[in-house]
């Protein structure tokens, strides 16, 4: 491809597990291809029953060179402590991205690697409890992407509840709207989204800079989301066209994820949307 998207990147300073994330922003110009944010969603499997809390649980990855390198339950937003420092510093980045209530609908952590740039991170739905998360981290990118890449994956936990999107082949209904993986709800922001702003939210789009925050939002409804998330936390003067501008104020038409732009921003010391 010839193009390539300049983005603007977070430097994380003093990620240490205890050490406050302080940010400055970078141009960094990245790769146009590949997957480098990734989002799955699978059934809760009715079997698992009551001491399913209790045990880690199998995920797919679509990325055959990535690396499973280690499975943590985390209980509260805690890890579990037997974890070695280096991935406690992974997830203390976790911690100072993810607002509290979505830090502890977190369930797993997943340590992960296909060395730098590739896979960054992604959630996949617990399979085992409703309404948690397996969060899955690549050790090899910096604090920078990984912190980027939480906020990109924190809009996926908030708007791919199972109140906001039925995965698998049944027909959606009459004020569902049809997306590439399931069914987005009537009334959920994911169905906004896609009513707003995606001709046929069932296939991927084709890239332009006028319409889509970066080349991976133009992938899916739900990516251009939680890419557009990210843009309007960490850098909304690069919406600088009405179609962009129109996405990020969706944003502050929908309460739930205007207040948790605000305590990400908080917690990443980043000042307000203007
Ligand atoms: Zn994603």
């Amino acid at each position: 491809m010839s193009g390539r998207a300049t983005r603007r990147l977070w430097r994380v300073a003093g990620a240490g597990a205890l050490g406050v994330l302080a940010l400055l922003f970078v141009d960094r110009t990245e790769a146009t291809v590949g997957v480098d944010i990734g989002t799955a969603v699978q059934a809760l499997d009715p079997r698992a029953g009551d001491g399913a809390a209790r045990h880690t649980e199998q995920v797919t990855y679509d990325d055959d060179d990535l690396e499973l390198v280690a499975t943590y339950l985390v209980t509260g937003g805690r890890l579990d402590a037997g974890a070695p420092p280096a991935h406690q510093e992974l997830w203390a980045i976790a911690g100072q991205v993810l607002p509290p209530a979505q830090l502890a609908e977190i369930r797993q952590l997943n340590v992960v690697s296909d060395g730098p740039n590739g896979t960054l991170g992604m959630v996949h739905r617990s399979s085992m409890v409703a309404d948690r998360w397996v969060l899955s981290l690549d050790r090899a990118e910096t604090p920078t992407v990984l912190a980027e890449t939480l906020v990109h994956e924190l809009a996926h936990l908030v708007t791919l509840r199972r109140d906001d999107l039925r995965a698998g082949d049944e027909e959606c209904g009459d004020h569902d709207v049809q997306i590439e993986i399931g069914c987005a709800l009537g009334g959920s922001a994911l169905a906004d989204w896609a009513g707003a702003f995606w001709t046929d939210p069932t296939q991927p789009a084709d890239f332009d800079r006028e319409h889509f925050v970066s080349e991976y939002a133009a992938s899916a409804v739900h990516e251009d989301l939680a890419e557009s998330f990210l843009a309007y936390v960490a850098h909304p003067e690069e919406a600088d066209t009405p179609a962009l501008a129109a996405k990020l104020a969706f944003f502050d038409a929908h309460p739930e994820l205007a207040t948790l732009a605000a305590e990400v921003r908080i917690g990443l010391a980043l000042s307000p949307a203007s």
